[in-house]
């Protein structure tokens, strides 16, 4: 179950306001990113349409917990973002004349199909977009190490021990120890 709103539905003569939340399992794109269950999503849009054309204004709020890029422990990160997106018919898409691209330029583009607004999905992308390229958990994060995937943040890692043992300095600090 997912949301969406008919075209038809928006009334051309006033403002339409829709304001709700919607759980985790009705965002599962976000489902799918995060790596523990996320918060609700909180949303609030405006809409206002002129024939088939339908300008939108939403607002959307929600903690997701992504992955570390180092070491993918879950971080918390909070989006509350804006947007304002134009949403034409699919049809619209094949064919724009040159007062569709005037009044397009200044606003994203967004198209919908069969003339039902997916609300769901847009609200997912609005949230995928605004979350950084690069999460780190601390600017001093030592991430995995690539040997042992061992998480150099919580455990000491034993890989660089073979190797300093089977060095020439081992054998010197045998004959010192047993001194
Ligand atoms: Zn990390
Ligand atoms: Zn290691």
């Amino acid at each position: 179950m997912t949301l969406r709103l008919a075209v038809a539905e928006i009334p051309e003569t006033h403002l339409l306001e829709l304001q709700d939340q919607l759980p985790p399992d009705e965002t599962p794109r976000l489902m799918k990113l995060a790596v523990e269950p996320h918060s609700e999503l909180v949303f609030n849009i405006v809409f206002k349409r002129q024939g088939k054309a339908v300008n939108t204004q939403g607002r959307v709020q929600v903690q997701l917990y992504i992955p570390c890029d180092r070491c993918l422990d879950s971080v918390a990160h909070e989006v509350d973002e804006t947007f304002h997106l134009l949403l034409l018919p699919e049809e619209q898409l094949n064919h724009l004349g040159p007062e569709t691209i005037l009044s397009t330029q200044d606003l994203d583009t967004r198209y919908y199909d069969k003339g039902w607004l997916e609300l769901g999905e847009l609200l997912e992308e609005q949230t995928m977009l605004a979350l950084p390229l690069k999460v780190l958990c601390s600017a001093t994060c030592q991430g995995l190490c690539g040997n042992c995937g061992v998480n150099l943040n919580h455990a000491e890692c034993r890989c660089s021990e073979p190797d300093f043992l089977d060095s020439p300095f081992a054998a010197l600090q045998k004959l010192n120890n047993d001194d």
